[in-house]
């Protein structure tokens, strides 16, 4: 088992040392980290947020971990240059195309959640987010218009073909759930959209097992607070599929929480939390790791088929969840430290 580990920016590093830990203390066999620098660490090391060593090591690599990029003090650099471009990089060098982002209820955190506590019980959903396209990854930029008024646009697009492999991607998700899909488009206003539910309605047709459903994105926003048990997979384009992700979040009861996988057509894939670097509570110790711990659990999951140990880390961050060790984002006292303590000590009981 080879793994990259990009820790990256701001909180990255904290949480990342905790996922490190918690996967010690399951104590597998036959593991190999290599660390490597990505994100605003690596533009101040090497000139560069994605340097070569770090793609190279990434792409030989059977699985990535990944923490955060984002540094508010490199914000003023030229695009190609921008932290964040390292994470869109990575996630197209390596044709990361499905980002699977499950939201489910945690017991004992009910009443933290921003629902009520009977609404957020129910929830169990897993948000598939198509990571390659829309409109971070089309034409952009900033220029004058006629009138001499500075105007900015990005071009949202995306081709029936990464439609179709997304929706795939989806339709099996929810074979192996509750056999329920939802596509979240906006297809009342945008041509994108129109396509985007042609294709999904084509591919359909070979999962006739799967009840599809469809629904326009500020319809599921609201949805998604007013009853988000209603959904089982939730299929959506790359931004909708980021706002509505951070939205889950804070249904379940925090940002520190979610975890995500990014897939493409082969078992390597890049393990993330759906949160970012957090620049304003950075250094302080007290990120929640929980998110990082289960992008780990995800990692053995999906890469590796370890689906014994990653149950088991799951349900250790549960336990501690549960058993009321909780950081500031939920209300508690708990460092990042002290959560992934009680995480190892709860995977040695
Ligand atoms: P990105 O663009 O990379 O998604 P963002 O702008 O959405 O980043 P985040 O870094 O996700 O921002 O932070 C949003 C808020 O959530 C911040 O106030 C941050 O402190 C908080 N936050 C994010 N992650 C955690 C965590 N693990 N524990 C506690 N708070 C967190
Ligand atoms: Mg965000």
């Amino acid at each position: 088992m080879h793994i990259a580990v990009l820790a990256g920016d701001g909180i990255g590093q904290e949480i990342m040392t905790e996922a490190l830990r918690a996967l010690d203390a399951l104590g597998l066999d036959d593991l190999r980290l290599d660390h490597a620098d990505v994100g605003g660490v690596a533009y101040r090391k090497h000139g560069r947020p994605l340097p070569e060593e770090t793609l190279e090591l990434a792409k030989t690599a059977d699985a990535i971990l990944f923490g955060a990029v984002g540094d508010p003090e490199l914000d003023g650099l030229r695009r190609e240059l921008r932290v964040e471009s390292a994470v869109l990089g990575l996630r197209k060098e390596l044709q990361l195309f499905a980002n699977l982002r499950p939201a489910k209820a945690f017991a004992g955190l009910e009443d933290l959640s921003a629902l009520k506590p009977e609404v957020a019980g129910a929830i169990d959903l897993l948000i598939l987010r198509e990571l390659t396209g829309d409109v971070y990854f089309g034409e952009k930029g900033q220029r004058t218009t006629e009138a001499g008024r500075r105007e900015g646009y990005d071009v949202m697009a995306y081709d029936e073909d990464e439609v179709s492999r997304i929706a795939h991607v989806a339709f099996r998700a929810a074979q192996g759930r509750r056999k329920k899909l939802c596509s979240v488009d906006k297809a009342n206003v945008l041509q994108t959209s129109v396509l985007w539910r042609k294709v999904v309605e084509e591919v359909a047709a070979e999962y006739p097992d799967v009840e599809l459903s469809h629904m326009y994105v500020d319809n599921a926003a609201m949805q998604l607070v007013r009853n988000p048990g209603q959904f089982d997979v939730v299929l959506t384009g790359n931004i909708f599929g980021d706002i509505l992700s951070d939205q889950a979040s804070m249904c379940v009861g925090s940002i520190g929480l979610l975890a995500s996988a990014s897939l493409g057509t082969s078992t390597r894939g890049l393990y993330e939390p759906i949160h970012g670097s957090a620049p304003d509570i950075a250094g302080q110790g007290i990120a929640n790791p929980s998110a990082m711990i289960l992008s780990a659990a995800m990692m053995l999951r999906h890469s590796f088929g370890m689906e014994t140990e990653a149950t088991r880390l799951e349900a250790a961050v549960a336990q501690v969840l549960e058993q009321g060790v909780l950081g500031q984002d939920l209300g508690g006292s708990a460092s990042t430290s002290e959560i992934g303590d009680a995480v190892v000590a709860q995977l040695a009981s």
